[in-house]
């Protein structure tokens, strides 16, 4: 039988110096993670690459292999086929491998890599041999060097040689854990569960926080967020998701403020809730799906003013992106058909009809201080419930 193995090659994480091991040994535990719901694997780090090894014939590789491709911190994954490192069992397991991986396809090219130099042949030699094997074991198919339809690449390493056909790209960025924590405002929109996955592909542990204005949001729209949560843990693994009830805040607004200022005193509200959420949990950053100048509450200067109330750094990863370029990220993390589905936001109570868009600090805390901002703070934040979502039950 062949014995088959994933292979995870590096990306980033290759050139971090001093921090290497850090983010290695952080890859190495979220892939271990990941793999218990597929069977029983040995996963260990070795010459830049991540092997995956099934230790028996439970083990479920499809199903390993898709959840590979979701971890940060891998750029390319693939299957591959190992044997002894001699040049007849290569010839050997070529022919009887890569038939069936290259049925169809019309070129190919073979890319042999010696990383074991006392190996009798040298890389090109190796490519030769295999490429011959290749023309006389699969019909109808020819080399291209140039622009091949498949590549295949025979690895020569320290313990063993491994045979491949192709490889897929892997989700990039760098391992999940290795950048400390964030603290997410969720909204039940398309942006915000892009930027938590934006962050989380640059390492970031994520940690959520929804308002919501019940009765005048729905249980429904609870349950819409809690969903996105689940679907953003494909790639963020874990979400522990806290919800704040803003009802109370926005009565008050709405009886004692103008009303062209509640959009941007309820951000601060929002503000001021999450940097406490985030020093309870130790997260050391907010991260909004806020994209300049996409609505009113999003003018640079309603930004300064959100930003000026907190003093935690604030990332908006999807500021610079356009609605067509956050929809394409949303569709590849898997949360747009879940965001576009219909609902109420608390953002969308009480919204003024002509929200300011140029706001002035100093008349925006004029404003504020027509209602008992601490009070308020302290009543919304003893409502905090948490769920965890997780990317499958036993997640830890
Ligand atoms: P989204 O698509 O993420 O809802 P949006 O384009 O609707 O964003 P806004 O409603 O102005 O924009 O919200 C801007 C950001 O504020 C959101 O991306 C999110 O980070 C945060 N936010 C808005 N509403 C909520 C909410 N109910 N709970 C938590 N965070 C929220
Ligand atoms: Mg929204």
């Amino acid at each position: 039988m062949i014995e088959e193995v994933i292979l995870c090659k590096f990306g980033e994480v290759v050139l971090k110096g001093a921090n290497r091991q850090n983010f290695e040994s952080a890859l190495v535990k979220e892939l271990r993670r990941r793999a218990t719901p597929y069977g029983t694997f040995k996963i260990y780090f070795k010459q830049s690459t991540v092997y995956v090894e099934p230790q028996d014939e439970f083990c479920d590789m499809d199903g390993m292999y898709e959840a590979a491709k979701k971890v940060f911190g891998i750029v390319g994954v693939n299957r591959a086929a190992v044997c002894e490192k001699n040049m007849d069992a290569i010839k050997a397991l070529a022919r009887e491998y890569l038939p069936e991986k290259l049925a169809g396809k019309r070129t190919f090219k073979v890319e042999g890599k010696r990383s074991d130099k006392r190996f009798p042949l040298t890389s090109i030699e190796i490519s030769k041999e295999i490429g011959g094997v290749i023309l006389s074991s699969v019909r109808g198919i020819k080399v291209d060097v140039k622009n091949p339809e498949v590549t295949v690449t025979v690895e020569v390493r320290d313990d063993n040689a491994y045979i491949r056909a192709g490889q897929e790209a892997g989700a990039g960025g760098l391992p999940i854990r290795s950048s400390g924590r964030g603290l997410l405002l969720l909204s039940g929109g398309i942006d915000s569960p892009v930027a938590g996955c934006m962050m989380a592909k640059r390492g970031m542990e994520i940690e959520a926080l929804h308002f919501e204005s019940f009765p005048y949001t729905s249980e429904r729209a609870r349950e819409k967020v809690m969903q996105l949560a689940e679907e953003m843990c494909e790639f963020c693994s874990r979400i522990h998701v806290h919800v704040i009830s803003l009802t109370h805040i926005q009565e008050e607004l709405r009886d004692n403020c103008q009303e062209d200022y509640f959009t941007i005193l309820l951000r601060i509200f929002m503000m001021r809730l999450a940097e406490r959420c985030a020093r309870e949990y130790k997260c050391h950053a907010l991260i909004t799906g806020e994209s300049l100048g996409q609505v009113a509450s999003q003018t640079l200067a309603a930004i300064e003013v959100t930003d000026s109330v907190v003093n935690l750094p604030v990332f908006r990863p999807c500021i610079g992106l356009d609605k067509t370029e956050i929809i394409k990220e949303a569709r590849h993390y898997g949360t747009f058909e879940t965001a576009i589905l219909p609902y109420e936001d608390c953002c969308t109570v009480f919204t003024p009809r002509h929200p300011k868009t140029q706001p002035r600090i100093a008349d925006v805390m004029a404003e504020l201080n027509k209602v008992d901002v601490e009070a308020l703070l302290d009543e919304a934040y003893a409502t905090m419930t948490t769920e965890t979502k997780l990317v499958y039950p036993e997640y830890r």
